[in-house]
C-alpha cells in the first residue's frame, strides 16, 4: 500500500482504491443510470448530511431505483471512510447505480442489485483560495436534459462547460436558457440587486435543488436578508451589485466577473462575504 492510496467503499466492502472493482456492465457506466451525492467534511464531520440523504431518496424515487443501504448504514460508512482516510477537510462522494445487467436500454428485471460506491477527497474548503479572490465565470447555453432536479451522474455537459471556462481563463460557467440563468456547472447561481435583494432561480426541473441553497436561504432570511426566488437574465446578472454561487464544497463563493464584465467593483462583495460567514458558522457548526 502506498501512502497516497485511499480506502474506498464498494458494495459493503472497504478496500484499497487500486483493488476496487465495478462490473463493465454496470448501468452507471453504460447509461449514466446512477445518482450521486457529495457531502462536505469539515473537522472530520459531515455538513448537511441529513438533507443530502433526503435528496438522495428523492432522486432514487424519481428514477424508481432501489437503495442497497439505509440512511444509518450510509452514515456509518461515511464516518468509517472519514476515519480510515484521516479526512479533516474535504468531501465524500457516494454513487448508487441501478446495478449490472446485460446491456439493454429497458431497465433490468426487479431484483437487480444496485451498485453503491463511496470515496473521499481531501480538499481545502474553508481555506480555499476561491472565496477570497472570487471566481470568474463564462456564460454558455444550457443544453442539458430536462430533469436537472435529479442528481444523476449524467454530467458530460457540465464537464464540457467547466472545461470551456478553464480554456477561457475562467473558473466556471453559468448556464443560460431562453436568456435566463439556470445555474452554474455544479452550483446554484445568485445575484444581489442594487437594492440589496438576493435573487436566485425558483426550484423546478430546470435546476438541482441545492442543499447548500436551502440552508443559505434559510440562514439569510433569519439574518434579515431579503431574497426572491425568480429567474434573472444574464444582462441583469452583469448589472448586479454582487453575484455568487453555492454548493456543498464551495459553500458561498463570490462571482466577480461574468464573461468580460466585472460584477460590482470586481471584488468580493459584502453580502456574499457575510453569507459565507453565516453558513460556516451555522451549517458547519451543526455538522455531525
Ligand atoms: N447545481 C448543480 C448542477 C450541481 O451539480 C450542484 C452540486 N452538485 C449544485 C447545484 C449545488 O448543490 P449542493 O448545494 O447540494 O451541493
Amino acid at each position: 500500500m502506498t501512502q497516497t492510496e485511499r480506502t474506498v467503499f464498494v458494495n459493503g466492502d472497504y478496500c484499497l482504491e487500486s483493488e476496487a472493482k465495478v462490473s463493465i456492465f454496470d448501468r452507471g457506466f453504460l447509461f449514466a443510470d446512477a445518482i450521486y451525492e457529495v457531502t462536505c467534511v469539515i473537522g472530520g464531520k459531515l455538513v448537511d448530511f441529513h438533507s443530502h440523504m433526503a435528496r438522495l431518496k428523492r432522486s432514487l424515487g424519481e428514477l424508481d431505483m432501489a437503495t442497497p443501504l439505509d440512511e444509518a448504514g450510509i452514515l456509518a460508512a461515511h464516518r468509517r471512510l472519514v476515519e480510515l482516510n484521516g479526512i479533516d477537510e474535504g468531501l465524500i462522494y457516494m454513487q448508487i447505480s441501478r446495478g449490472a445487467a446485460d446491456r439493454d436500454f429497458t431497465f433490468p428485471a426487479a431484483g437487480t442489485v444496485p451498485t453503491i460506491v463511496m470515496f473521499t477527497q481531501k480538499r481545502p474548503v474553508i481555506e480555499s483560495p476561491y472565496p477570497k479572490r472570487g471566481i470568474a465565470v463564462i456564460s454558455m447555453p444550457d443544453i442539458r436534459w430536462g430533469r436537472r432536479d435529479i442528481k444523476t451522474v449524467q454530467l458530460l455537459y457540465s464537464s464540457i462547460a467547466k472545461n470551456e471556462a478553464s480554456k477561457a481563463g475562467a473558473d466556471d460557467a453559468w448556464l443560460v436558457q431562453d436568456g435566463f440563468v439556470t445555474e452554474a456547472s455544479s452550483a446554484n447561481a445568485y445575484i444581489v440587486t442594487t437594492e440589496g435583494r438576493i435573487v436566485t432561480r425558483a426550484l423546478s426541473n430546470d435546476v438541482l435543488h441545492g442543499i447548500t441553497r436551502a440552508s443559505v436561504l434559510s440562514f439569510a432570511a433569519e439574518s434579515g436578508f431579503v431574497f426572491e426566488e425568480r429567474s434573472f437574465t444574464l444582462d441583469e446578472a452583469k448589472a448586479a451589485k454582487e453575484a455568487f454561487i453555492t454548493s456543498a464544497t464551495s459553500f458561498v463563493t463570490a462571482v466577480v466577473r461574468i464573461d468580460d464584465t466585472p460584477i460590482g467593483d470586481g471584488t468580493v462583495g459584502p453580502v456574499s462575504k457575510r453569507l459565507r460567514e453565516i453558513y460556516i458558522d451555522r451549517a458547519v457548526g451543526a455538522a455531525i
